[in-house]
């Protein structure tokens, strides 16, 4: 069974399409469960790409109104949290307001004003080393890990995006990130999303997924849809990577649960 636990909907205000439209998909698809995991809103206005706190209570109903059309579909409730230093408490009080499946952490911020993958920001690239700022996102990315906040983390190596990669082996960036994934016994996403960007590459490359693999990190596969012809996307080639790799189960999630399911 294949399931997509990352999707958006139009409340972060740059996805289209009811979630209904998502679950059809899936369904089309030939997914046997799917979860929604809108960005996570903020007590104050903190930018311009996530839900709006007085629009959680509408979440949830668009979840509701797609379980309704859709009851042999299981929907499951996510949401997408900024790891952001000093937010940690937030996004504690954020996972009391509902009955999640899951949160997943996500780096997006490696300073306070610099969203990586913002491609409004591109300009930012040609003021530091890319070594730099690979350094800061893996930093991010393990401290993410070490909150506990989370139940598994987003596009390991969202850096990458727009083809922003150093010369040589790109292991000693992914080491502090790898270490703290872990020993905290989170799992990660292969998420599909990359196919879809500059870089053109699952996230994570084979080289972190191998690592992961190594070091018993489990996983789930994830297109990161913010329409719903991407539910699901790609995912034959992300399960025949995570197989070659060596895996034979990937993780559910239901009440902050894992789940091992086996992969055939
Ligand atoms: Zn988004
Ligand atoms: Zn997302």
């Amino acid at each position: 069974m294949l399931f997509d636990y990352h999707m958006h909907t139009p409340l972060c205000g740059h996805a289209t399409g009811h979630p209904r439209e998502y679950a059809a998909e899936a369904i089309r698809k030939g997914l046997g469960e799917i979860g929604f995991s809108e960005h996570n809103p903020m007590p104050e206005k903190f930018d311009d790409w996530r839900m709006d706190l007085s629009d959680f209570s509408r979440y949830l109903e668009l979840l509701e109104e797609a379980r309704k059309e859709h009851p042999q579909l299981p929907i499951r409730l996510g949401l997408e949290c900024d790891f952001i230093p000093g937010r940690e408490a937030w996004v504690r009080q954020l996972g009391q307001k509902a009955d999640f499946d899951y949160l997943i952490g996500a780096v997006h911020y490696i300073t306070p004003d610099w969203d990586v993958d913002n491609p409004l920001k591109l300009d930012r690239w040609k003021q530091q080393p890319v070594e730099e700022v690979w350094t800061r996102y893996f930093r991010a990315l393990a401290q993410a890990a070490q909150s506990g906040l989370f139940d598994f983390l987003a596009h390991p190596d969202l850096v990458k995006k727009f083809g922003h990669i150093p010369k040589g082996d790109l292991l000693p960036y992914y080491r502090e990130a790898l270490d703290a994934i872990e020993a905290s016994g989170m799992v990660i996403e292969v998420s599909t999303a990359g196919l879809r960007k500059e870089v053109a590459e699952i996230y994570p490359s084979p080289k972190f997924l191998q690592e992961a693999f190594r070091r018993k990190i489990p996983v789930l596969l994830s297109s990161d849809s913010h329409a719903p012809g991407e539910v699901g996307h790609e995912f034959a080639r992300a399960l025949k990577l995570v197989r070659e790799t060596g895996y034979r189960e990937l993780t559910a999630f239901r009440k902050r649960q894992k789940i091992r399911i086996p992969i055939s």
